[in-house]
């Protein structure tokens, strides 16, 4: 029989994860099965049980079960603790090993697929949920020469940078706070995109030759990125490289084998209509 492998959220019906790993699978000869599998709200744990019982061998979670992915696993690696978010579990006898490969995707899309060397860059990451905080060590282990987390609530952003102190140091505040300085990524990190809503960005803030990446991916233009080709940013990028390559990462993580994404990346792109 196949290893069993699944992506957890609610709602789950229009996860691209088992198409990607398919892709993977076949690419690299691995026999595995991969489904969506939908959990209750407040019924995670147990449908975790339930698959482990079945045989599973490993699990992607998505929204909202992040952060009791990370409370439920037995052992963390550095980036999940990191993160305090846990997005791939590996399950083996009574142990449940919790791993974050969100800021390794985001990392390895920015530098790898689109070419970007982040060392020495100034850093502005929009957002201070969930997805921002698993971006943050795996950005900073780049060494760019300042990362600015800005938030509609500033306390949170504060907050977030102050836990990273040990790391960098990372400044934080609201949108108007980002006034009369300028960057060389900006990453979209909140879930603004979602609901169609523009960010109060200052005018300015993207400097000569800036990259534009959104989180967020879909088939048509995300208000983000389109705010930042209004203001002249030429390379720009949504989420979905990064989807492809925490996928990659986390296919890594389960069976020591590390796909190739160009094509999959190239296929989604093509069926989005992109
Ligand atoms: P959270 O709910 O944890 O955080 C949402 C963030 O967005 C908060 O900082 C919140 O600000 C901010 N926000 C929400 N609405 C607005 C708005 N209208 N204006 C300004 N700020 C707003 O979400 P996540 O961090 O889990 O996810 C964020 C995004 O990243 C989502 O779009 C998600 O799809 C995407 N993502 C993509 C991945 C990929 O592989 N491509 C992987 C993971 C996430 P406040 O604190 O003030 O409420």
């Amino acid at each position: 029989m196949s290893d069993l492998y699944c992506v957890f959220g609610n709602p789950i019906a229009h996860s691209k994860s088992p198409a990607i790993h398919a892709a993977f699978a076949a690419a690299t000869g691995q026999d595995m099965h991969y489904e969506a599998r939908l959990a209750a709200v407040d019924g995670f744990k147990p449908a975790i049980s339930e698959f482990v019982a079945m045989g599973g061998k490993g699990a992607n979670v998505t929204v909202p079960f992040k952060e009791e992915a990370f409370r439920l696993a037995t052992r963390l690696s550095e980036r999940a603790s990191r993160a305090g978010a846990v997005n791939t579990l590996a399950f083996n006898g009574t142990e449940i090993f919790g791993d974050n490969t969100d800021g390794a995707g985001l990392v390895r899309d920015i530098v790898h697929n689109l070419g970007v060397s982040l060392a020495g860059k100034r850093i502005l990451l929009l957002g201070a949920g969930g997805a921002s905080r698993g971006v943050i060590a795996p950005l900073l282990a780049e060494r760019p020469a300042s990362l600015f987390i800005a938030n509609r609530s500033a306390g949170k952003a504060e907050a977030l940078a102050a836990s990273f102190a040990d790391m960098a140091t990372v400044n934080a505040g609201n949108f108007a706070k980002t006034d009369d300085m300028t960057f060389d990524l900006v990453v979209n990190a909140t879930s603004a995109s979602l609901s169609g809503d523009a960010l109060p960005l200052p005018n300015g803030i993207f400097a000569e030759g800036c990259v534009a990446y959104d989180m967020m991916y879909g088939q048509s233009e995300t208000p983000f990125l389109a705010q930042a080709r209004e203001q002249g940013v030429v390379q720009r990028a949504d989420g979905l490289g990064m989807l492809v390559e925490q996928a990659a990462e986390a296919f890594f993580v389960w069976r020591g084998v590390r796909p190739a994404t160009r094509q999959v990346l190239a296929d989604l792109r093509s069926k989005l209509g992109q």
